[in-house]
């Protein structure tokens, strides 16, 4: 299953070479994704490294389409920023996110689900009416949602911490992703009101090998407890990664060696399954 979809990936990247006029048809495809019902969020889980319980997940964008097969979201994220079509595929993420945790909620499953918002989406004046709606029509509790922001989404300094100090206020939990590969960082520390840092996956895959990588992970992780925030770890694939968090004490962990993302359908049956335990 592994190289399976990698093996995809490259087919598409040679085939298409990149030239104009796909780019065009891609984008014209990409325009239509939602219509067509051609997006699905995948669910990868966050695992809590004292306890081992699965305490929440986040959801990943897939689309795949009828010509160019799965896109990768490396492809199609990027077109979707310069085209601005982010904003219409970012509200079908929040709001397809609270159906699938609605839906869950109903067969007795409470998890939590992070998603992963664009920067372009903070500055829509509807942004947080929009999640609140969301909220309120799928009647979920707002604590079961989080928002991934990235560091770059921060440069607008004052609309971001309204922005974000509105989000907060509706009790949904806000996370920095890929944390340390940005600008300002300890600077906002000061002034957003986040809750969770994500420690981006350059840093954890060659932590057991390079020691500024492992240095850097420690760092981060003592940062987040002097701060009263939570950590979470991406891109874990091996045990001793897993040994090496817990020993600092990072609270959560996600990557291949727990799980890869899956399809809605699978995390349901494995939720379900799990819950009987
Ligand atoms: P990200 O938010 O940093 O997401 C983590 C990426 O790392 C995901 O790739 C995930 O499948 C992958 N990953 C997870 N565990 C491991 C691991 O152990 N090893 C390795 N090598 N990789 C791992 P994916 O799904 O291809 O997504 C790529 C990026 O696309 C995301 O990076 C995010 O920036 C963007 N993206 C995905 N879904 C959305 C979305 O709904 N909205 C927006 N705006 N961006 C999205
Ligand atoms: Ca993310
Ligand atoms: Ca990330
Ligand atoms: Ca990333």
């Amino acid at each position: 299953v592994k190289d399976k979809g990698r093996a995809h990936y490259r087919f598409f990247h040679t085939e298409m070479n990149e030239s104009f006029s796909n780019a065009v048809m891609l984008e014209s495809h990409l325009r239509r994704a939602i219509e067509m019902d051609e997006l699905s969020l995948h669910y990868q889980p966050q695992v809590n490294l004292i306890t081992g319980d699965i305490e929440s997940f986040e959801a990943l964008l897939r689309w795949n389409n009828g010509k160019f097969g799965m896109v990768p979201p490396s492809q199609f994220i990027p077109l979707a920023e310069k085209t601005g079509l982010i904003l219409s595929i970012g509200r079908w993420v929040i709001e397809e996110a609270c159906r699938q945790l609605n839906s869950w909620n109903n067969k007795g499953i409470n998890t939590r689900v992070a998603i992963n918002i664009s920067p372009k989406q903070f500055f829509q004046s509807d942004f947080v009416g929009h999640l609140k709606w969301a909220l309120e029509h799928f009647s979920i509790e707002p604590s079961s949602l989080e928002i991934e922001v990235t560091e770059g989404a921060m440069e607008d300094t004052r609309t971001m911490v309204s922005v974000l100090q509105e989000v907060k206020e509706t009790g949904i939990i806000i996370s920095v992703d890929d944390f340390g590969t940005g600008y300002s960082s300890l600077h906002y520390l000061k002034r957003f009101p986040i809750d969770i840092l994500k420690i981006d996956q350059s840093f954890v895959r060659e932590m057991m090998r390079n020691e500024k990588d492992a240095a850097i992970t420690q760092t981060i992780i003592h940062l987040a407890h002097h701060l009263g925030l939570e950590v979470v770890a991406e891109g874990v694939e091996e045990e001793e990664q897993v040994n090496f968090l817990k020993k600092f004490h990072c609270q959560k962990a996600q990557g291949y060696f727990f799980s890869k993302p899956k399809g809605s359908m699978e995390t349901e049956a494995f939720l379900l399954e799990y819950k009987k335990e």
